[in-house]
């Protein structure tokens, strides 16, 4: 009995999978409105997530990037990005996708989020690298 009904839900799995979502476009960053991407065809898509990941989405750096959010759509114009351990933000830059990262030169510490490092308490550096990467 219990067999049965482990295997019953088996085919939900690739339904399950595919329900991750992605959206890619231009990051807006306007001080007055929130984190948004201007989308190909215009339209705005409100781009929220957790405290890391709305730091990423206010650096500046990273203003009007070629940018691109895994997560869900929580409706047809806000998106909710996965928590920022599950390396959910990118950019598009020179025909390659980048996974958003911070890093310190003087300790060699990587981060997720702008900020102070934790060792020096310079300001990182913004560092998009090759997801394949290591942490
Ligand atoms: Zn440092």
């Amino acid at each position: 009995m219990t067999r049965r009904l482990l295997l019953s839900f088996v085919p939900l799995l690739p339904v399950l999978r595919a329900a991750q979502d992605r959206v890619r476009g231009r990051l807006r960053q306007d001080a007055s409105l929130p984190p948004a991407i201007i989308l190909r065809d215009g339209n705005v898509v409100l781009l929220e997530g957790d405290g890391a990941t709305a730091g990423v989405l206010r650096d500046t750096r990273l203003k009007d990037d070629d940018f691109e959010a895994l997560g869900r759509f929580a409706s047809p114009g806000r998106f909710v990005a996965d928590p920022i351990h599950l390396r959910a933000l990118f950019v598009h830059r020179g025909g390659r996708r980048l996974v958003v990262t911070y890093w310190c030169d003087v300790c060699a510490i990587r981060a997720w989020t702008p900020g102070p490092c934790q060792c020096c308490q310079d300001e990182m550096a913004l560092d998009p690298r090759d997801p394949a990467l290591p942490d």
